[in-house]
């Protein structure tokens, strides 16, 4: 059996301060696993440009024509970081056996390759890098990450807790993900959806290298509401169970004014005012859930996702295929 082809992905945006710190060290690590034996020496490590505005292109390229290991492929325009790591495996996996997905500016402490490589040889399909502790990050950055995982779960996306787009995907993963159709994407969310045999690898992950984050708190929030609403809709449900309570209020409202009207107590009027009241104000919040409930079943139809995938056959074995 010949040796993993291995493409590691990495999304780049406006990163000219960074790229020429750590594509070495990226660099490095491919060579001391090729070096190993443990992986092809086809390997590569692949930039996505996404869109940067800085002279982050002509430092892949400059990369590129240096050592072969590198090589680059640009978006059109800034996409966001999702569909950049999306562009890339999906570029990788008709040439490579794995996909390693990293960021690029040295966080996510790259000797942990060797430690996923070894569970894909192990037989993972997919290995998620999830950190071992947040020391590095501020207060509030930990605060908010962890309400974040927290309310992904409750609205039933789910995710590996304190995982990031770190990860190793084999080919054979990708070609089942290629057929997710979805345009909203949300990687984290969604790669857990195409199953297999999976294991998580721990890592520290450290300060940025050099340059400055691009999720600042708005963008944050931004991926969290896009990754509910991609993989859930929990919040329809959530809108059709306050209107049934909403309802039993105003139940519980016209029996009141009924009794207020009959003893005599309230102004003329009041009480048939509070019964529309009640009444309508809970009929339209079931309405609208009942409604959402449909649009939601369209819009998860509308993804067009596979309604099966079949990872073993008794009558044909599945072996993996080394492209070297
Ligand atoms: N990135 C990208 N497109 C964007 C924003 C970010 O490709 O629109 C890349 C960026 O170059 C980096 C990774 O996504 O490699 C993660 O971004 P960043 O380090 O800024 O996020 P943080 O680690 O602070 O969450
Ligand atoms: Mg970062």
């Amino acid at each position: 059996m010949s040796k993993p082809i291995l493409w590691i992905v990495i999304p780049c945006y406006n990163e000219e301060n960074v790229l020429p710190i750590t594509s070495p060290l990226f660099l490095q690590q491919l060579k001391k696993m090729i070096g190993e034996e443990k992986i092809s020496d086809k390997s590569r490590i692949l930039f996505v440009n996404d869109g940067s505005k800085d002279r982050t292109w002509d430092i892949i390229a400059e990369l590129a024509a240096k050592d072969e290991h590198f090589i680059g492929i640009s978006q059109s325009r800034n996409r966001g970081h999702q569909n950049a790591v999306l562009a890339g495996l999906m570029e990788a996996r008709d040439v490579c056996d794995i996909t390693i997905s990293i960021d690029c500016d040295g966080q996510d402490d790259i000797s942990a390759m060797d430690k996923m490589v070894d569970e894909y040889l192990n037989g993972a399909e997919v290995v998620y890098g999830v950190r071992s502790k947040r020391d590095t990050d501020t207060f509030f950055k930990k605060f908010t990450a962890e309400s974040f995982y927290k309310l992904l779960n409750w609205m039933g996306a789910e995710v590996v807790y304190n995982h990031s787009d770190y990860r190793l995907i084999s080919s054979r993963v990708l070609e089942e993900f290629a057929d997710f159709h979805e345009v909203n994407i949300y990687l984290r969310g969604m790669v857990p959806l195409v199953g297999f045999k999976s294991a998580i690898v721990y890592y520290e992950r450290h300060e940025r290298m050099a340059g400055e984050s691009h999720y600042p708190l708005s963008k944050m929030l931004h991926l969290a509401f896009d990754g509910i609403t991609s993989l859930s809709v929990k919040p329809i449900s959530i809108i059709t169970g306050i209107g049934t309570i909403v309802s039993l209020v105003g139940i519980i409202g016209i029996i009141w004014a009924f009794i207020v009207a009959i003893t005599g107590q309230g102004q003329p009027g009041w009480a048939s005012t509070i019964c529309i009241v009640c009444f309508l104000g809970g009929i339209q919040l079931i309405s609208i859930g009942v409604i959402g409930t449909y649009i939601g079943k369209i819009y998860m139809e509308s993804k067009h996702r596979p309604r099966y995938i079949i990872s073993e056959k008794t009558w044909e074995p599945y072996e993996r295929h080394y492209k070297g």
